[in-house]
């Protein structure tokens, strides 16, 4: 049998969260099992997503599959620390009982933290390897706002990240990592990768990757290596900015076959490239004063109020009221669409019934270091469970759970009212509650790309927010405290800088 055609076994698994250490909930084994938490024939069984790309990719190289625990949850705050041994144990419990294998994929985010594990990724990597031994080959996939770090580069033989943001190529990165696992095992690929990244915190507001654009432009780059055949992979990174830890930084990728000075200086080129758009990247801010006198004084609607600094997809608890209390001290009369997470509102509304009105305190009452709730008489317009589907990207096809939900009006302001932070992506939590943003004057989204896909094909305009919360449009007024200077945004130029590089190269046994 030809080395190409063999059958080979592949433990496949993952854990996927992003965490933010300014604010938001703690993720517990409650956040885990709402979203996903599977096991033995669950994950055999998976279709979509990047655990679906793996195993439609390794079934088709005629690989034979190992299933480890695959998990993921909600952006948060940092995973408590029961719940981290917890399902570190299940996973390398999986991976013990599935030894000997020939290789091991996960889907993994890179930028999860722990209480007391700052590197959750790098640790569970270290992990995994001292399982399976050298001559075993690891590769991961991962979101592009990951924290790639020295015991992620130095543990694993590769990496993929997502090409796409908004994020929507979940599937394809899947595969893409299961064929690197292919090409190894098979011999045609002796993968030499290094990573080079630069001190540069930015926002997600101008990081897409469509159209014309700084990071877009990065990203082109990183593509055009693998087109030309100059990188066999090539990822570029933007970096989750909401975590703190002391090499933070954005950058790329890059595996080349059994060149490792090479994949170092396309990777360095990356990051430089990168830093080099630091000021494109940071975006115009407004008061959501502001933002809703100029939209009044618009001739129509919607117009999009992004308040980015409470985004359930970069780990705040979406809890903030700031610009529900300006659109309320604004009088507007036409209506007006807002997320808020509040499970005792949400809670009191599903006991009060529709159509009973109610006074209510709505906001901060998850992570309250951002403000003060706001205390409104109103009615309820709808309940739900809360449970709705995903109609695209990352999570396509996959259930969301706001848990105990709610319509509360207060006069032309709708309230949609959620127990569980959900991540934000075309609409989805609106529209399980009957609220219509198409005829709205205002909508309130929360992240900071997905909007352009929810509303932007009906959108007049759309203003991002300068309001407190854990994950602002700018990290200038942000005091990290295990970052240590100099980093952009706090200093503009760093004489002399050079990117930090990571390498790693396989070694065939
Ligand atoms: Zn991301």
């Amino acid at each position: 049998m030809s080395e190409s055609i063999m059958k080979r076994t592949i433990a496949v698994g993952g854990l996927f969260i992003e965490c933010n250490h300014l604010g938001g909930r703690p993720a517990d084994m409650q956040a885990f099992l709402r979203s996903e938490y599977l096991r033995g024939a669950d994950l055999l069984a998976v279709r979509a997503g990047t655990v679906g790309g793996m195993l439609d990719r390794l079934k088709n190289c005629g690989h034979a599959v190992r299933p480890l625990l695959m998990t993921s949850a909600c952006p948060s705050g940092v995973i408590t620390a029961d719940c981290y041994a917890r399902l570190r144990g299940e996973l390398l419990g999986d991976l013990e009982r599935s030894l000997p294998c020939d290789g091991v994929l996960l889907a993994l985010h890179g930028a999860a933290a722990a209480e007391g594990i700052d590197d959750v990724e790098g640790d569970l990597l270290a992990a995994v390897r001292e399982r399976v031994g050298d001559a075993t080959p690891i590769v991961g996939a991962l979101d592009h706002h990951a924290h790639v770090t020295r015991t992620m580069v130095e543990s694993a033989d590769g990496f993929v990240a997502w090409d796409t943001y908004p994020h929507r190529d979940a599937w394809e990165t899947g595969c893409r990592a299961a064929s690197m696992l292919d090409d190894i095992l098979t011999g045609a690929l002796r993968p030499t990768m290094a990573l080079a990244k630069v001190p540069l915190l930015v926002s997600g507001v101008l990081g897409h990757t469509d159209g014309p654009g700084p990071f877009a432009d990065v990203m082109r780059h990183a593509k055009q290596l693998e087109c030309d055949r100059q990188a066999y992979s090539a990822s570029a990174f933007l970096v989750h900015p909401y975590l703190d830890a002391d090499d933070m930084g954005g950058g790329g990728l890059v595996i080349t076959h059994d060149d490792l000075a090479g994949a170092g200086r396309l990777a360095r080129e990356l990051a430089l490239q990168y830093w080099s758009k630091r000021s494109e990247l940071e975006p115009d801010l407004v008061s959501p004063v502001e933002a809703i006198a100029r939209g009044r004084a618009m001739a129509a609607g919607p117009v999009i109020l992004v308040e980015t600094a409470d985004c359930c997809g970069g780990g705040a608890a979406g809890d903030s009221a700031a610009t529900l209390r300006c659109l309320l001290d604004s009088g507007i009369q036409q209506p007006s669409l807002i997320p808020i997470v509040d499970p005792a509102a949400a809670q009191a509304c599903h006991a009060a019934g529709i159509g009973a009105e109610l006074t209510l305190n709505i906001g901060h009452s998850i992570d309250p270091g951002w403000g003060k709730p706001v205390n409104v008489s109103g009615k309820v317009v709808a309940i739900s469970d809360g449970t709705f589907t995903y109609r695209g990207g990352i999570w396509e096809g996959r259930q969301g759970q706001m848990g105990p939900a709610a319509r509360f009006d207060v006069g032309s302001i709708q309230i949609a009212l959620a127990s569980h932070p959900t991540y934000e992506w075309c609409g989805e939590q609106f529209e399980i509650l009957g609220m219509q943003p198409q005829s709205a004057r205002f909508v309130v989204a929360k992240n900071p790309m997905n909007y352009q896909l929810a509303f932007g094909a009906y959108c007049r305009a759309a203003f991002i927010l300068d309001t407190p919360g854990p994950t602002p449009a700018t990290l200038r007024h942000v005091r990290h405290r295990r970052l240590r200077r100099p980093y952009f945004p706090a200093d503009q130029e760093i004489p002399g800088l050079q990117p930090t590089v990571y390498t790693h190269e396989y070694h065939r046994r």
